[in-house]
């Protein structure tokens, strides 16, 4: 196999390889190996040195990734603390508020979910109407969430809420660092058609965050969600190398902390309320696997098809390097998450093919996923079906497709915007979606 890690990162390498050996051991409980690699650095290594990083580069923050797995020691905690939350902190939060949670995102302490979308607002994010109200320190919040993927195993979201009606819709937004775990907040879980319940409504009544967990400043809630965004979509495109999610689920709520570090290490998802395990990375090789089980690497249209699959992926890799080398790409973010897409889309498609009837069967839990495996013999058959079915997904979360290509034509290539009046009515005088 060829050898993908950048020049560069062999040094990196090497004092990681060396660090896992001294430090690694799968007797160890989640909570206990998370503490020791979160506050090494290695668990978010692409962060300052003084807040739990180590100051490297994203394509040697991927390399540290792919060592940590190849090793075979449970990876850092996934989700959307280290994702999402973290860098966003990183970037807009005070010093006390860096202290107060960066830590806990490091170690897998606490859990996070992102508290954007809502019924009437997902394209347009910036047309929410969750109201936050000051009330001496705190504000009080009222309103629903959709879509909160980890909402019912989450510690904490990263919510926007409606601060000021009485400016125009990106004006009036503030970012909360908001405590899920509070009379106030009922989260109800939205089973989709993999089987599993990855996502939920959210329903805020009366709820409360103190002011100083506003992060940016208030009314400066678009700028921090921005910041978020980005961070979502170069993380989560061709090349942006978030793989490493564990199968441990970090936080206080679904007990994953206490258990024993090396019992997570086979496992491919983190089940309920855990995202999929991220078998985008690894569906290259699978599917040529699979073709030559199933005597379909001969057809010349599979061939083809793996062909393209690796091609969309290298030009990923090679446009992150590209990046790491200095290039300044506009729009780079946009394009990977786009080319996700169309790889998510490919590999159904090829997948499906090559399974044939196969494809037809799912197993919606790990009795279904034997009884499925002892009937056809095929292990690897669920894994596709589970990637077919949430293919749809990375075309909608972080932006959907049109999104991206919006962004591209107006920020990118300097088309003319959509003519609305958006940026100059008060948010409560402008129509409501639903
Ligand atoms: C798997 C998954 C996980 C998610 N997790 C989270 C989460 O954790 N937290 C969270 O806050 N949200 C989450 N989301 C929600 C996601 O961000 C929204 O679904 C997304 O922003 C689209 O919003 P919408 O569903 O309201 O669709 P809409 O905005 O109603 O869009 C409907 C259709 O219209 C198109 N469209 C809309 N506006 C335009 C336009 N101006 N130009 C061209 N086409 C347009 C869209 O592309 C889409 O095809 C998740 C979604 C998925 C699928």
């Amino acid at each position: 196999m060829t050898d993908t890690t950048p020049r560069g990162s062999t040094d990196v390498v090497t004092d990681l390889k060396a660090w896992l050996v001294a430090n690694w051991d799968p007797n160890l409980t989640v909570r206990e190996w998370w503490e020791i690699l979160g506050t090494s650095g290695w668990a978010a290594p692409t962060w300052p040195v003084e807040w739990y990083g180590k100051g490297l580069s994203r394509a040697e923050g991927v390399a540290v990734q792919r060592t940590i797995r190849e090793f075979g020691a449970l990876g850092a905690p996934g989700g959307l603390g280290l994702l999402l939350a973290g860098p966003t902190i990183v970037t807009h939060g005070t010093d006390a508020q860096k202290e107060r949670y960066l830590r806990d995102i490091v170690t897998g302490a606490r859990g996070w979910c992102q508290l954007f979308s809502e019924p009437g607002a997902g394209s347009d994010l910036a047309g929410l109407g969750t109201r936050a109200v000051k009330d001496g320190d705190e504000w009080i919040v009222n309103g629903q969430k959709v879509w909160t993927s980890g909402g019912q195993v989450a510690d904490l979201g990263m919510l926007l809420a409606r601060t000021d009606p009485d400016v125009p819709k990106h004006q009036g937004i503030s970012y909360f660092a908001f405590d899920m775990l509070q009379p106030g907040v009922d989260v109800r879980p939205l089973r989709e058609m993999t089987g599993r319940a990855l996502f939920n409504e959210v329903f805020l009544t009366d709820a409360r965050v103190p002011d100083d967990a506003c992060l940016g400043g208030a009314n400066n809630g678009w700028t921090v969600a921005n910041t978020t965004l980005m961070f979502e979509r170069s993380g989560l495109g061709a090349g942006g190398g978030a793989e490493s999610g564990s199968a441990a689920t970090p936080g206080t709520v679904r007990g994953d902390l206490d258990r024993r570090a090396g019992d997570f290490l086979d496992r491919r998802t983190s089940g309920e309320g855990g995202a999929p395990a991220n078998v985008a990375a690894s569906a290259e090789s699978l599917l040529v696997q699979l073709a030559r089980k199933m005597g379909k690497v001969g057809d010349p249209t599979v061939r083809q098809d793996l062909a393209r699959l690796h091609a969309l992926s290298e030009i990923g890799r090679y446009t992150m390097l590209r990046l790491k080398g200095g290039a300044d790409i506009p729009g780079a973010g946009n394009m990977a998450k786009l080319s996700m897409s169309e790889i998510l889309r490919l590999q159904r498609e090829l997948g499906l093919r090559i399974l044939g009837p196969l494809g037809a069967l799912h197993a919606y839990n790990q009795a279904d996923s034997d009884a499925l495996e002892a009937a056809t013999g095929e292990p690897l058959a669920g894994i596709i079906t589970e990637m077919a079915l949430f293919s749809p997904g990375p075309s909608i979360y972080g932006g959907t497709d049109q999104v991206q290509r919006n962004i591209i034509g107006e920020r990118v290539l300097g088309l003319p915007k959509e003519p609305n009046n958006d940026r100059v009515t008060a948010f409560r005088d402008l129509p409501k979606n639903g």
